[in-house]
């Protein structure tokens, strides 16, 4: 199974690949935790450092590499932006007109956004209910994927 060692490889490796006029103004870790149905990842501040948070499923490898890879991604993008990060804020919210979308397919994303969508409509319910088969149904909304 993933771990967290592996998820921090990850993201140093696609931040040295993808992002690499990015700079790293301060501590970046990143960590699996929660079960979200609704949600894959998140970026938020703690103290002085910064710290990515990828849906715990995602240890799982029932799910795809470029669900973590994408998600990775996007949170890197807010903190280019400025969300949760040193950076100087460039825009008054972190989604604002597909900011995110069109950074990530500067980035070589577009192939990935892609398989994303079709991951989230053909499969990813059901593997969350098989990952995670205590929870019960309840109605979903595919509007929030990220924090
Ligand atoms: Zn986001």
């Amino acid at each position: 199974m993933r771990d967290d060692a592996w998820l921090n490889q990850r993201l140093d490796h696609i931040w040295e690949m993808l992002f690499p006029e990015l700079e790293r103004l301060n501590k970046v870790d990143v960590r699996f935790k929660g079960k979200w149905k609704n949600k894959f990842g998140h970026i938020k501040s703690v103290g002085k450092n910064s710290e990515i948070v990828v849906n715990g499923l995602f240890k799982e490898e029932d799910i795809p590499e470029y669900i973590v890879d994408i998600t990775l991604a996007h949170e890197l993008i807010h903190y280019m932006h400025g969300f949760n990060s040193p950076h100087e804020k460039k825009y008054k919210h972190p989604h604002a007109g597909g900011i995110v979308t069109r950074e990530l397919k500067k980035r070589g994303f577009g192939h990935m956004i892609a398989l994303e969508r079709e991951f989230v409509e053909k499969d990813w319910f059901r593997l969350y209910e098989k990952l995670n088969p205590t929870k019960r149904k309840k109605k979903s909304f595919f509007s929030f994927l990220r924090g």
